[in-house]
């Protein structure tokens, strides 16, 4: 991309997720800007093309650490919403979308129409695909999400708590395919991620903050790239997501299966094509197929959620 043109791709970001440039500390909206945004990029091991997508804005919107977490109930919820009616997740602490304290998404542009507003009945939903959001927390994805007119189900929290954002009924646009989307419950998991120099910064901040720093996550392989060492989930995060995914398939039609495991943890790779994904649980990396070109997979393909042992999931939920 020339400069001119992610000059008018930065405005037009802008305009939609609601930055300026003065949060990559420069003034306008020039070669500076270009300059600052691909700095800041390259710290987290991010494409640095200086372009402010949502990928960058997800990591700068949480490095300015203003959006607030809604005051929690005292107690909170143990049944997620399915079409209305409540089903149940033993164990799990969980607000949902009309709660005190909740996170709803309610899509507003031309997704409505499709998305977060048609019920499916609980056979046709048929996999879970697990994602980590790369912000600060649930309230800071519900913010990104909002912004660029997409959606997912729930959003683990850092503590474990469960964020329902829409009812599990309805289609959410999170997987970027459609045949996915029209199938599946999508999971958040909120993790920083960090990635290269970021990743013990980050820790740093948590530490201040008063909480436990997140594992450093190394040796994991993903689609053949190594990354440099990041930040893991929290044992409540994984809990969580085990109760969640428990109570999820026997609700629906999601088999407590894992059709694209290597069977190694470390080591995720993507459905070759579309058809091979069937009924079962993903990583949002193993339904990304269309970023292999030419029998190779893009460095910039997803790599979520590569940290997290989902066969282990899995049989834990059973
Ligand atoms: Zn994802």
């Amino acid at each position: 991309m020339g400069l001119s043109k992610i000059i008018d791709e930065n405005r037009r970001s802008a305009d939609q997720l609601g930055w300026d440039p003065s949060w990559f500390g420069v003034e306008d909206w020039g070669t500076a800007l270009v300059k600052a945004i691909t700095a800041f990029q390259r710290a987290f091991e991010i494409k640095p093309d200086g372009w402010c997508d949502e990928t960058t804005f997800r990591r700068i919107l949480s490095e300015r650490d203003e959006v607030e977490t809604p005051k929690r109930p005292e107690v909170l919820s143990d049944h997620f919403i399915f079409a209305g009616e409540r089903i149940p997740v033993p164990g799990a602490k969980i607000i949902t979308m009309d709660e005190d304290g909740a996170l709803p998404i309610r899509l507003q542009g031309e997704r409505r129409r499709r998305y977060n507003a048609v019920e499916r009945p609980p056979e046709s939903v048929t996999a879970i695909i697990v994602h980590w959001d790369a912000t600060s927390s649930a309230a800071v994805t519900r913010r990104v999400l909002e912004a660029k007119d997409i959606s997912s189900n729930f959003c683990i929290d850092w503590d474990g708590v469960i964020y329902q954002y829409v009812d599990a009924a309805c289609e959410t646009y999170h997987a970027g395919i459609g045949i996915v989307n029209d199938v599946a419950i999508g999971i958040d998991l909120n993790c920083e991620v960090g990635g290269g120099e970021k990743t013990k910064e980050i820790n740093r901040r948590l530490v201040d903050k008063g909480r436990l720093p997140r594992p450093i996550v190394d040796g994991v392989r993903i689609n053949g790239w190594r990354p440099k060492p990041f930040l893991g989930l929290y044992g409540e995060q994984v809990a969580a997501l085990t109760a969640l995914v428990s109570a999820i398939t026997k609700h629906t039609g999601v088999p407590l299966e894992r059709p694209a495991s290597t069977g190694d943890a470390n080591d995720i790779r993507s459905l070759r094509r579309a058809r091979d994904f069937g009924p079962g649980i993903y990583h949002h990396a193993e339904v990304d197929w269309k970023r292999e070109i030419k029998g190779k997979f893009r460095r910039s393909g997803k790599w979520d959620t590569s940290n997290l042992d989902l066969d282990a999931v899995v049989r834990r939920a059973a």
